[in-house]
C-alpha cells in the first residue's frame, strides 16, 4: 500500500490542466493503486491524480461502497435537475461549501487497461465525477461558487491552518455532513 502526500490548495499542480493518458502500462496501474490507497486512507470519496502531484487525466472514487477509477474522462450529458449539497475537497482540508450540481451525469473514459468504460452517476457519485473531472482541468470546486460564497470560501482558506504551510503530517478528519471530501 502506498499512501502519497495530498497536494493542498495553492500548489500549482492543482491549477494545471492534466495530460491525457496514452500508455496503459504497469506504471499507470501503480498510479491507480496509489490513488485508491491514498483516497481510502484519507478517507475521501474521490481523488484525482493532480492531487498527488501527477498531472495525468486519472481519478478514483469511492461512493456508496463502489470503488472505481476513470481515465481520460469525458462528461455528458448532464441532467437538467440540479441538486443541493455540501462539497469538500481533500486539497482544502476542513472546508466545505454548498454547491449546486447536476443530479445525474454520464462519464465516459477508459479503465487502467485501456478498455472503454461508461459510468452513470446519480447523487453523490454524480458530484464526485464532476468534482474529479474538474481537478483534471485545473478547476477547484470553489471556482464554481457564486460570488458571495466564493468570497467566504477565500476568507476561510486564508484563515485555514494549512494554508501556505507544507502538507500536514497528521491526518485531517473529514468534515462534510453528506459524503466525504473529494
Ligand atoms: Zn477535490
Amino acid at each position: 500500500m502506498a499512501v502519497r502526500p495530498i497536494r493542498l490548495f495553492g500548489d500549482p499542480v492543482l491549477r494545471t490542466s492534466a495530460l491525457p493518458v496514452t500508455t496503459f502500462d504497469k506504471e499507470l496501474r501503480r498510479l491507480v493503486k496509489d490513488l485508491t490507497d491514498t483516497m481510502r486512507d484519507a478517507p475521501g470519496s474521490g481523488l484525482a491524480a493532480p492531487q498527488i502531484g501527477v498531472s495525468l487525466r486519472v481519478f478514483t472514487y469511492d461512493v456508496d461502497d463502489e470503488v472505481g477509477h476513470l481515465i481520460n474522462p469525458i462528461l455528458g450529458p448532464f441532467s437538467e435537475e440540479m441538486m443541493d449539497g455540501e462539497e469538500g475537497c481533500l486539497s482544502l482540508p476542513g472546508l466545505s461549501f454548498d454547491l449546486k450540481r447536476p443530479e445525474r451525469v454520464v462519464a465516459a473514459g477508459q479503465n487502467m487497461y485501456g478498455d472503454p468504460v461508461v459510468i452513470e452517476g446519480t447523487g453523490y457519485l454524480s458530484r464526485a465525477l464532476q468534482h474529479e473531472t474538474d481537478h483534471l482541468d485545473g478547476v477547484i470546486f470553489i471556482d464554481r461558487l457564486d460570488k458571495a460564497a466564493a468570497k467566504r470560501a477565500k476568507a476561510a482558506i486564508r484563515e485555514a491552518e494549512w494554508f501556505g504551510e507544507p502538507a500536514p503530517e497528521v491526518k485531517v478528519s473529514p468534515h462534510p455532513l453528506f459524503g466525504r471530501a473529494l
